[in-house]
């Protein structure tokens, strides 16, 4: 499986609002406000990469760290589980709410952050790429501007990540990939449905048994502490069919 940096960020798709913010070069400067209050709003994802369309992929793991590797059929594929954090941005001159894609040590940059600026998107920041393009070594640096009044409720809404920029699939669907090396839905509805025999195996890999019954779980990553706040990671169970042609965009 293909590793990448965050200097190779470009390549996961995702252009326009909502995409993935980057610098691209030494001593770029972009000027933005995290969108959290506290460090309790920070939430960490682990995801398995995965190539659709000949694009590189974030996809959701369905399997909590306790929980045995066969419940993600990527993981029983031993595909690797990366921890990412997806910061959330607003950049200030675009106007653009952004997510920028960092390691879990992230979190205790942040935390950092939180415990001198309280609320933390009541203060702008510029962060500053140290490092040329391709640099594995590249840093960032962030240096406090002028705390204001800006609140959450002064921005744009923060997008769903899930079902967007990381792909959230069920154990089905997951199989299916592994088996076919695309997405049956994003076939679907591209070619007639004449030419779809796969309809056939789905069934017959939907048969296996009790992987099948498990309940879809997600994984957070805990800012500072054990998560607790079990009731923000549920969402409508319609929330893909809702977001689903968001995914063609990438
Ligand atoms: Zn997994």
């Amino acid at each position: 499986m293909a590793r990448f940096n965050v200097n190779e960020v470009e390549n996961y798709g995702g252009q326009g609002g909502g995409g993935f913010f980057s610098l691209k070069n030494d001593k770029d400067v972009a000027t933005v406000r995290f969108m959290y209050n506290t460090i309790d709003d920070v939430e960490g994802y682990s995801v398995h990469e995965i190539e659709v369309d000949g694009k590189k992929r974030y996809v959701n793991c369905l399997r909590e760290y306790d929980q045995p590797l066969d419940d993600c059929p990527l993981c029983a594929a031993k595909f690797k589980v990366h921890a990412r954090l997806f910061v959330i941005l607003y950049n200030i001159e675009s106007e653009e709410v952004k997510i920028w894609d960092r390691g879990k040590t992230f979190f205790s940059k942040l935390s950092s952050l939180c415990a001198r600026y309280n609320p933390l998107v009541s203060t702008p920041f510029e962060i500053e790429r140290n490092g040329k393009k391709g640099d594995t070594k590249t840093t960032y640096e962030t240096y406090a501007l002028d705390t204001d009044d800006v609140t959450l409720e002064d921005l744009p809404e923060v997008p769903e990540l899930l079902g967007t920029l990381i792909l959230d699939k069920s154990y089905e669907e997951l199989e299916f990939f592994l088996e076919n090396g695309y997405f049956e839905e994003d076939v679907e509805e591209q070619v007639p449905p004449e030419r779809n025999p796969k309809n056939d195996r789905r069934n017959s890999t939907s048969k296996r048994e009790p992987a099948n019954e498990a309940p879809v779980r997600r994984r957070r990553i805990p800012a500072s502490a054990p998560a607790e706040d079990k009731a923000s990671t549920s969402h409508p169970t319609d929330r893909r069919r809702t977001v689903e042609n968001q995914d063609r965009f990438f």
